[in-house]
């Protein structure tokens, strides 16, 4: 294929709830649609996740359009691509910027799959028809807003709850969790907010059985993981810390990272999203698919590559109505007790509905050859 068009559209959604990690509040969402087109007219979908501020990696909105608009979207058009897989092949000479670049990747794998009638799972090789899926649910106010809205998605049938933690919200929270639901499955993420001389309090996780701790420790670090992994027992997770396939290798054989959360803005793209989920199915190491607040195009992505094998633990691919009141896509990425099915219809396999996009439009730009 040959990518002749893209239109870049900054959007604003206002999400329903602001959502509270260790690293700040977002209430409402800036973010980029791109729409894709080839040489025979078939139009792909990306989304481009990156938040305003450099909080959870170092990319941003704005830096994200300007690799875009100077560098990524130049160097695709009038490009051959034979498989997607060739897109992460020809931005390789612009370092990193995983998050721009897995937004235009995205496009041409939906352009690529369907040109091979095909849906996104199918041609990624998912196998599973239905995905389990998890919440993450922000810092609340007070310990009775957190048992509240934990009790919410419990009804509605999530599969296992994730809470965000931080230095002086951890112990005491997991406690106050763990006494009113001692068996759920339940992890917490601390978005790098610790350092290995909180080894004490890391230690005191163990008592609450939790599935794992994801990225207690800096963003960039694989070393002092792995000396926190000999001290505690409840495996370790990376996110942030992992951001390519060689990033994947170099923690697992030190021994910092016993799950991998895989999340395909922060490595690049689906290509790279499945070489590393192929990786850990070898080394037996478990993974699953985390979120970046996405709407629905970001979404349905997630939810295709979620269908792959080794996604063993359930992700964080909530269904739209948990951010949205109205999402992009239609139908809606919904979730019944605890399941989203797996589309099988060509492409993303939800169409985006342009009325939607266009009245959250703020800003709108076309490239074309
Ligand atoms: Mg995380």
């Amino acid at each position: 294929m040959k990518l002749v068009e893209v239109v870049l559209y900054e959007v604003e959604m206002k999400m329903k709830t602001p959502f509270t990690t260790s690293l700040g509040t977002m209430q409402n969402k800036k973010f980029i649609v791109l729409e894709v087109k080839d040489e025979d007219g078939v139009i792909g979908w990306g989304e481009g996740v990156a938040f305003e501020e450099p909080s959870y990696t170092e990319e941003t909105l704005k830096t994200s359009l300007h690799m875009l608009e100077d560098f990524l979207i130049p160097a695709l058009l009038g490009k051959e691509i034979v498989h997607p897989d060739d897109v992460y092949e020809l931005l390789r000479p612009i370092r990193r910027n995983q998050m721009a670049k897995a937004s235009i990747e995205g496009a041409v794998w939906d352009i690529y799959a369907q040109k091979q009638n095909k849906s996104l799972a199918q041609v990624l090789g998912g196998s599973r028809p239905k995905i389990e899926v998890g919440i993450s649910i922000g810092l609340q106010p007070t310990d009775a807003a957190l048992i509240a809205t934990i009790q919410r998605f419990l009804d509605e049938g999530y599969k296992r709850i994730k809470v965000k933690i931080k230095p002086g919200k951890d112990i005491e929270l997991l406690r106050t969790i763990r006494t009113a639901y001692p068996d759920i499955p339940l992890m917490a993420d601390a978005n790098s907010s610790y350092t290995l001389e909180d080894l004490a309090l890391l230690k005191q996780l163990d008592e609450f059985n939790l599935m794992m701790i994801e990225q207690p420790l800096a963003y960039d670090d694989f070393l002092d993981h792995a000396k926190l992994q000999k001290h505690i027992n409840t495996p370790i997770c990376l996110d942030e810390s992992i951001t390519s396939l060689d990033d994947a290798r170099k923690a697992i054989e030190v021994g910092g990272c016993g799950v991998v959360n895989i999340k395909i803005a922060r490595v690049g793209g689906i290509s790279e999203a499945k070489r590393i989920h192929d990786y850990c199915a070898e080394k037996n190491i478990p993974v699953w698919c985390g979120g970046m607040l996405e709407a629905g195009i970001g979404r349905a992505q997630n939810v295709a590559l979620t269908s792959l094998a080794n996604f063993t633990m359930p992700g964080d691919t909530a269904a739209s109505s948990r951010y949205w009141d109205e999402d992009l896509i239609k139908p809606e990425v919904m979730v019944n007790d605890g399941y989203i099915t797996v589309p099988t219809t060509l492409g993303l396999g939800y169409e985006v509905n342009r009325k939607t996009l266009e009245k959250y439009t703020i800003n709108k730009r076309v490239f074309s050859i």
